[in-house]
């Protein structure tokens, strides 16, 4: 979660720890055969398929899963488009972790490296027991296992921090470089956090320390979602022995962050279905949902990022930015010029132009907005920007 703001200027948004940009990424992290590479199977193809999206699968361990959105679905019903562009979640999946990785055990450096290069975690963890199904530890046991994750992914933190507090131990520590101290000062609040047995992610930083975090983008400081992979039939039934110590972890390591429950079998048996109609027979017969839309969406929020919409006849598209991003840079996703020739954002909220039926109604009941360059864009809002071309033209694009 991030820190709440304490000193900011009044309407400043919160600033976030983490990389700026919107091609952001989660990870899958977990020790192997917990069902990662299962459950980014699942995820990849239900969600490409039934979208029927090209270009979603960026290499074997990467792919883009569209962002299901009620919103958006019904914006394409209503203009119905030639294109449709939804948001993306970029999904990385990671090999399995093992105890002893952050000292390179199990080709810990290359997999920890990747998960230096995502901005969120999907930790998964194993709830299912199955004979045939090799656990690393030699017996299921979730709250241990999370522990070890936990625990390897601090120590490398630890590591990263020991060596960047070194040159500055001798420096700033000895009362030469005044400049550094900031940086000094930040540098031993996480290593004593770390040292602690903490990770980044739960202390408080104020503006100032979040943008010198910024600079070395811990992994402890990336959010967490944490997803129990239980049996299909526990998972339908809501029952798992484990569940309890889980909690019980969560609760105690991590308190407020998101547990989620699925199965990935119970995903992989939707898969096999071939229609719609088969697998709504499925859910209905089981009584249980599949978890993906769920957890697509959560991981989405978890990066910090929400979208606005275009509509019109030619096209529906989702534009991904980061909360708290101000009306003229988000005309800068969809073109450079029309943040350089900014001159006013119409902003309709989805909810006015949902209940007002078209542009028309919402204008005539006062909810189409004209916003300047301070307002800040809302997730789900719909905009029409208006922009100077350049060249005394006044253009307007959607
Ligand atoms: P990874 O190493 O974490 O990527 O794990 P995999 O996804 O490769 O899964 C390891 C093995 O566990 C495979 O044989 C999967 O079929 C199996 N598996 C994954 N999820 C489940 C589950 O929910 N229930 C059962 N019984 N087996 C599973």
């Amino acid at each position: 979660m991030p820190p709440k703001k304490k000193d900011d200027g009044a309407n400043a948004p919160p600033p976030l720890i983490g990389r700026i940009g919107t091609n952001l990424k989660i990870g899958i992290v977990g020790l192997p055969n917990v069902g990662k590479s299962t459950f980014f199977n699942v995820l990849t193809k239900s969600q490409a398929n039934a979208e029927n999206f090209p270009f979603c699968t960026i290499d074997p361990n990467e792919s883009r899963v569209p962002v299901p959105d009620e919103r958006y679905n019904f914006l394409c019903e209503h203009y119905q488009p030639a294109s449709k562009v939804p948001a993306f979640l970029n999904v990385v999946d990671i090999a399995g972790l093992v105890k002893g990785a952050h000292e390179g055990k199990g080709l810990g450096n290359a997999f920890l490296s990747n998960i230096k290069a995502c901005d969120a975690i999907f930790h998964v963890v194993r709830a299912f027991s199955d004979e045939e199904v090799i656990h690393v530890e030699g017996d299921v046991d979730p709250s241990r296992d999370l522990q070890i994750i936990h625990d390897e992914l601090r120590l490398k933190d630890l590591e990263a921090v020991n060596k960047q507090l070194e040159p500055l131990e001798r420096t700033v520590g000895r009362g030469s470089d005044k400049g550094k101290k900031p940086e000094y000062e930040c540098l031993k609040k996480v290593h004593e956090c770390l040292n602690s047995g903490k990770w980044v992610r739960n202390l408080h930083f104020d503006a100032k320390e979040i943008d010198i975090l910024n600079q070395h983008l811990f992994i402890t400081a990336k959010p967490v979602i944490y997803l129990v992979n239980m049996s299909e039939k526990d998972y339908i039934r809501k029952k798992n022995k484990w569940l309890p110590k889980i909690k019980e972890w969560v609760d105690s390591n991590e308190a407020g962050a998101t547990v989620i429950l699925f199965s990935a079998a119970f995903e992989l048996n939707l898969l096999d279905l071939q229609t719609e109609e088969e697998k709504q027979a499925y859910i209905k017969e089981k009584g249980a949902p599949s978890a993906l839309e769920k957890i697509v969406v959560t991981g989405y929020k978890a990066l910090g990022l929400i979208y606005f919409f275009t509509g019109g006849k030619d096209e529906v598209k989702c534009w991904t930015i980061q909360k708290g991003t101000k009306a003229p840079q988000a005309a800068g996703r969809i073109h450079t010029d029309m943040e350089k020739g900014f001159i006013m954002a119409e902003v309709m909220a989805y909810n006015d132009f949902h209940e007002a039926g078209s542009d028309a109604a919402c204008k005539a009941a006062g909810k189409y907005k004209q916003k300047g360059r301070e307002y800040v864009v809302e997730d789900g809002d719909i905009i029409f920007y208006k922009f100077n071309a350049g060249a005394g033209l006044t253009g307007k694009k959607k």
